[in-house]
């Protein structure tokens, strides 16, 4: 029996100083994959000297922003107090819940930029909860099939990745230095998406290249999945997101009311989203919804 896989391409974008982004979600054909309401593929780019990334100070609400870093140093600085570096292999989870600001920067002008940067939506009853940041430099990595699995969220057989997650999900780090032949597992309660970072992925005897990906629906119980020679790939899934849920600018909320009031209280500079230490030259301009509040 075949399985019903949907080819979505991701738009590209760019956020300046030469650095492109494609955006896998939330795309007109799909707007999440379980909790997954947010995928940024960046890079891989090589900035000229004396570029990089850097993100003003901007806030979120009602999500979980999470980065997977493939290549480069990035500095995440939020109004936590946090200051913390993330290199390749690691993850920073930073839940907004009510509300949180941070700020992105290249450590190194110059170096090679490649990352996955994704949001989660919280659960209706965990989206005013107190913001929260982690970093993991250890995740469950092994070795299977001629592939090098590393799991950044949830449950993977009787693994367990170390990241907090407040509803059903995962997240999974596919590469292969020599071509691999894998017959995933899948739950049949989760939606998935497989999205090549480098190389080609053939899923299911379809190929897939970098800037498309492709999207499994409920009720599959395996995946068959080949990675060309130094192919890389991320593998996400969660139980389908059924609670409203809205997105604009960088705000989550279950209403345009949720959305509207903190778009307001982001530019009232209320206490709401604290600030980040030594950012208040860039801080972001959060635009009025499209809406009457
Ligand atoms: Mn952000």
């Amino acid at each position: 029996m075949s399985i019903p896989v949907e080819r979505i391409v991701a738009r590209p974008s760019s956020l300046g100083e030469g650095l492109t982004i494609r955006r896998a979600l939330p795309t007109r054909e799909r707007r999440m994959v379980g909790a997954w309401c947010f995928l940024d593929h960046i890079g891989p780019v090589v900035f000229g000297a004396g570029q990089g990334m850097h993100v003003g100070a901007h806030p979120h609400t009602a999500l979980q922003t999470f980065t997977w870093m493939i290549e480069g140093e990035v500095l995440h600085r939020d109004s936590l107090g946090t200051e913390q570096i993330i290199c390749p292999g690691q993850v920073n989870l930073m839940t907004a819940g009510w509300g949180i600001s941070h700020t992105e920067d290249s450590v190194q002008p110059g170096q090679r930029l490649h990352a996955a940067q994704l949001w989660i939506a919280l659960p209706p009853d965990k989206a005013a909860m107190a913001p929260a940041f982690e970093h993991h430099p250890v995740l469950p990595v092994w070795e299977q099939d001629g592939c090098a699995f590393s799991l950044l969220m949830g449950e993977w057989e009787e693994r367990l990745a170390p990241t907090t997650t407040y509803s059903p999900l995962v997240a999974v780090d596919l590469h292969s230095q020599t071509g691999a032949n894998i017959d995933l597992p899948l739950r049949p309660e989760f939606e998935y998406a497989v999205l090549p970072l480098e190389g080609s992925v053939f899923v299911e005897s379809e190929r897939y290249q970098v800037g498309e990906f492709a999207c499994v629906p409920v009720g599959q119980s395996g995946l068959l999945l080949a990675l060309e020679t130094g192919s890389r790939a991320l593998l996400i899934g969660g139980e389908p997101y059924e609670a409203p849920l809205l997105m604009w600018w960088n705000f989550v909320g279950a209403s345009k009311h949720d959305i509207s009031v903190a778009q307001a209280d982001w530019e009232s500079r209320s206490d709401r989203f604290g600030f980040v230490a030594g950012a208040e030259g860039r801080r972001l301009h959060a635009p009025a919804p499209p809406w009457k509040a």
